[in-house]
């Protein structure tokens, strides 16, 4: 069995673990002080710790602190990062600052899109993450230091948190549900439920798993096609779990009094008709769902494209039309950042030429 790391432990894991040996109960707290509140990089910086039991937590916890290999952007725009966990794979995060609007109204949150996986399953045709297929799943911990990381070389805090970066988080729950518990809780990050959104490209069985989670963060379902004909082209997923087998799991999740979004990119000529408008419409309203339009970003080596600008807010208007509650993404400055996995491709690809400097 590999070391557990340190940050994949709750408090009560935590509180267990010094009781078993027979040390003094508030030790839990002391070390969740450590990583979450004074942000230590290392056991040895837990000073108020006696040597002794330092050493015994170094041999027991392993302390996950993944490299910046990569930073693109500036301060006042989306910074992408690209970070070297300890077995060498490749991750990316992204932060958006405040002010641009995520979608459509503006926004005075930090947001960080976090990935959940190395690479991913389930080969979405428009997608830079899923080209290499996937690898293996994050730890909870390795969730985690994605935020502390960002925050530590950015200097700023963050509020609001979307699983939108590498991999399919329902497809790594039990990590994930474990990093969101020490992202939530009073002892960790302290973001609140609200302010954490989990995006899946419909994973039906997990969302019924996650409509009886007590916890109230936000679900965000990739959906991009209206029509089983249309979703089957550019998501295999849907094979598996088609739309009527996705909408039901939404509905279980909608009767446990929870609400759903919609993402929805606009591919030129594919998903992008009247008819998917309307029929997009339909599902919204029957679920009470809010649509997330998101013009396509390209990524290199695939052929898709967005619509124009005309096409976009045609589309907007028939879903408007409808009364269902949407909003299309604007901003020009966010051009560079949705597509997360591209950073990671790019720079493997290079990788693969002339190794990458630190
Ligand atoms: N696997 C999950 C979460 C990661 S992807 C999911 O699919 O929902 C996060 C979002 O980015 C998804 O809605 C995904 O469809 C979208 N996305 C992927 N590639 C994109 C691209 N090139 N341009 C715009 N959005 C993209
Ligand atoms: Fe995976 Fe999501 Fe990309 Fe599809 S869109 S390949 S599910 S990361």
């Amino acid at each position: 069995m590999p070391t557990p790391s340190i940050q994949s432990l709750t408090l009560d894991d935590l509180t267990q673990h010094f009781a078993m040996q027979g040390e003094p109960a508030y030790r839990a707290k002391q070390v969740t002080d450590w990583l979450y509140k004074k942000r230590v990089d290392s056991f040895d910086g837990m000073t108020d710790l006696p040597a002794a039991l330092r050493a015994r937590l170094a041999d027991d916890f392993a302390f996950v602190r993944p490299v910046i290999v990569r930073l693109l952007g500036s301060k006042d725009t989306t910074r992408k990062f690209l970070f070297r966990l300890a077995d060498g794979n490749l991750i990316e995060s992204v932060l958006i600052p405040a002010s641009p609007a995520l979608y459509g109204e503006t926004s005075d949150r930090r947001t960080a899109c976090v990935s959940t996986q190395v690479g991913c399953a389930y080969g979405c045709k428009f997608c830079a993450s899923g080209l290499d297929g996937f690898t293996r799943n994050l730890e909870a911990a390795e969730i985690v230091d994605q935020l502390l990381a960002i925050e530590a070389e950015s200097g700023e805090r963050i509020d609001n948190i979307v699983f939108m970066g590498m991999g399919e988080p329902l497809a790594n729950l039990t990590n994930l549900l474990r990093a969101i518990r020490v992202i939530n809780a009073p002892w960790g990050l302290e973001i609140g439920a609200r302010h954490i959104t989990i995006s899946t490209s419909g994973l039906a069985p997990q969302i019924r798993k996650l409509a009886l989670e007590p916890a109230q963060f936000r679900l965000a379902i990739s959906l991009h096609g209206a029509t089983d004909e249309v979703r089957s082209q550019i998501m295999p997923v849907n094979r598996k779990y088609n739309l009527a087998t996705l909408f039901d799991a939404c509905d279980a999740y909608v009767a446990q009094k929870k609400r759903l979004m919609f993402e929805y990119i606009l591919i030129a000529d594919v998903n992008d008709t009247d008819e998917q408008a309307h029929q997009l419409a339909e599902h919204a309203l029957r679920l009470s769902a809010k649509v997330n339009l998101i013009p396509y970003n390209a990524v290199e080596g695939l052929a898709w494209s967005r619509p124009s600008r005309n096409r976009q807010e045609n589309f907007l208007h028939i879903l408007r039309d409808h009364d269902a509650v949407a909003t299309l993404r604007r901003e020009k400055g966010h051009d560079i950042d949705a597509a997360c996995g591209q950073l990671r491709l790019q720079t493997k690809r290079a990788s693969e030429i002339a190794p990458v400097e630190n």
